[in-house]
């Protein structure tokens, strides 16, 4: 089981879900919404082996937190993954494009200096514009967009650009959701639940929740569960072998 993009630090018991994850063997990217909340959740994982702790700044908390950019700087030699990052084009949010707009092409120039990142990318009301800056920041890394939401014609452009997609239980039991999966390169593809934002029939989804994402991508497929399975254990194999050593992987 792969959950690549997951909050376990703000579920109300972020270490009993962790352990749990850790007993059940769910390979788990962890991702963070501030750069102050890193330090702590990848502490979470801590002998951990399957669980690696992404360094974000999530783009609907841009304008209160740009101040924290230098200290995402500071952190980012510690980890090989970036997220949650990107864009959100939401009316709550426009107001602050300005400022999401200088963090996401911050966050992936101090990426590309340091040679590329495994990136956990937002795009909400935003795909055209986030694929414009991936656009000019190829050297940033491989962009993985999450619980994309986009149009045909944008997932049409993500896919040219080398984008990778994570998809979800909650994004694959919306009609619009399957069929955007539907397009997407196979061989571009993982599992996530956004847990505890992502939500299946009314509850937080958890990290082991991906087994009915993957339930969901066999029928799309037409395949059965364990050749999906199979292809996304692979495709996180190509993932990590793409990432450059760090300390702390
Ligand atoms: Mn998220």
């Amino acid at each position: 089981m792969i959950d690549f993009h997951c909050h376990l630090d703000l579920y109300p018991d972020p270490r009993a879900v962790t352990q749990e994850c850790a007993e059940r063997g769910v390979y788990v990217l962890s991702v963070t919404n501030t750069p102050s909340a890193w330090e702590g959740t990848a502490a979470l994982a801590q002998g951990k082996t399957r669980i690696r702790t992404a360094l974000g700044l999530h783009p609907q908390l841009a304008h209160q937190r740009k101040s924290e950019l230098p200290l995402f700087q500071e952190l980012l030699p510690n980890t090989r993954y970036v997220g949650e990052i990107g864009l959100d084009g939401s009316p709550e949010f426009r107001n602050f494009w300005a400022d999401q707009h200088a963090v996401f092409k911050a966050i992936l120039s101090a990426c590309s200096e340091v040679g590329g990142r495994i990136l956990s990318i937002h795009s909400r009301r935003a795909a055209t514009t986030v694929l414009d800056v991936l656009e000019t920041a190829r050297g940033a890394g491989t962009p993985i967009l999450h619980w994309f939401s986009g149009t045909f014609r944008e997932l049409d452009r993500a896919v040219q650009l080398g984008c990778w997609f994570s998809v979800g239980p909650a994004m694959l039991a919306t009609e619009k959701g399957r069929g955007l999966a539907a397009k997407m390169p196979r061989t571009r593809l993982i599992t996530e639940t956004d847990g505890p934002f992502g939500s299946i029939d009314g509850r937080s989804a958890m990290p082991w929740d991906v087994e009915m994402g993957v339930t969901m991508l066999a029928k799309i497929w037409d395949e059965p569960s364990a050749a999906v399975q199979a292809v996304l254990d692979e495709n996180l194999r190509r993932l990590g072998s793409q990432c450059i050593a760090t300390d702390r992987g």
